[in-house]
């Protein structure tokens, strides 16, 4: 005969902290806030940390969605999702919508923000490295400051406690390139590289490249708001980008192929950029 089980099922004793949450109507009333919270926009990357939160301030009703399109620029608020930049293909360059679609899947875009974006993006986003090589530049308040999105990515996880981004302001470019070396066409980039060409009113026109697809984020290789161009540029950017990525070793690709693969697609995406 059989005897019988029995399995005893006790509640798991789970440490839980109380969180607060504001809905602020005005960005005064969030920037007070923010004094002792931190801001919740899509909540994409806050979530799963959810029980470590102790005070957020959710975004979602202090007005910053708004996206202004001006021959020159893309002034977007930092609460534009990524999907709604999709939904403007015909205001913004090709090679940006290509990337907000590369960078998350329909669910993950209607939710998560420009901001939210800047903030927690790594190395692998193509997002990121196209808005590095475009010089955006990022609006913070308080203090109504605006840093160039490479010091901006150098600050994070430093001094930005306490600020929040408003506004996001992109430069339109004559011409933008992306590409991107992944597992699968839908996987997050082993290596990835951006170009833009600024002319801007006659001047001669300006180079911004990045590089991405490794570390906590992409790299400026070259400053659309300072670099002029010339006919050496794809094999002095490629190989600048080839050094960056010599030590760029980790799960998905070893140094050796990463800093091969960066040159090879930095000195293309320039090439495509300087002649569309
Ligand atoms: C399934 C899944 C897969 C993901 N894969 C990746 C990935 O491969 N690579 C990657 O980089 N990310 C990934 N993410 C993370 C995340 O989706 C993105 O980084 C996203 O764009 C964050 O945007 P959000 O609006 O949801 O930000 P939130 O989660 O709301 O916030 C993210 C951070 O930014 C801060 N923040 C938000 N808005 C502002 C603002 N206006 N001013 C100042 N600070 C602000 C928040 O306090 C928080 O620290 C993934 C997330 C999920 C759920």
């Amino acid at each position: 005969m059989g005897g019988v089980l029995w399995w005893s099922v006790r509640p798991v004793a789970r440490e839980t902290m109380r969180m607060e949450y504001h809905r602020p109507r005005s960005l005064d009333e969030a920037l007070d806030l923010l004094k002792r919270s931190i801001p919740l926009a899509g909540g994409t990357s806050l979530t799963p940390g959810r029980r470590g939160l102790s005070s957020v301030v959710d975004l979602q009703d202090v007005g910053l969605d708004s996206l202004e399109v001006t021959r020159t620029r893309l002034t977007a608020g930092a609460c534009v999702t990524i999907q709604s930049l999709v939904e403007h293909a015909d205001v913004i360059p090709p090679a940006l919508t290509e990337v907000c679609l590369l960078e998350a899947g329909w669910n993950l875009r209607n939710a998560a923000t420009l901001g939210g974006s800047l903030m927690a993006a790594d190395g692998r986003s193509p997002l990121l490295t196209v808005l590095l090589a475009l010089g955006t530049r990022v609006l913070l308040q308080p203090g109504n400051e605006e840093v160039g999105l490479n010091d901006f990515l150098g600050r994070r996880g430093t001094d930005l406690t306490g600020r929040l981004i408003t506004s996001v302001s992109i430069p339109r470019p004559s011409w933008v390139s992306y590409d991107q070396v992944a597992r699968s066409p839908a996987d997050r980039p082993a290596v990835c590289a951006a170009a833009a060409e600024m002319s801007l009113g006659g001047s001669p026109s300006r180079l911004g490249v990045a590089l991405g697809g490794f570390g906590a984020r992409p790299l400026l290789l070259s400053s659309a708001d300072e670099d002029p161009g010339s006919e050496d540029a794809p094999e002095r950017i490629g190989r600048l980008a080839s050094e960056a990525y010599a030590r760029a070793g980790d799960a998905w690709a070893s140094p050796e192929y990463r800093s091969e693969i960066a040159g090879i697609l930095v000195r293309r995406v320039i090439l495509e950029a300087a002649a569309p």
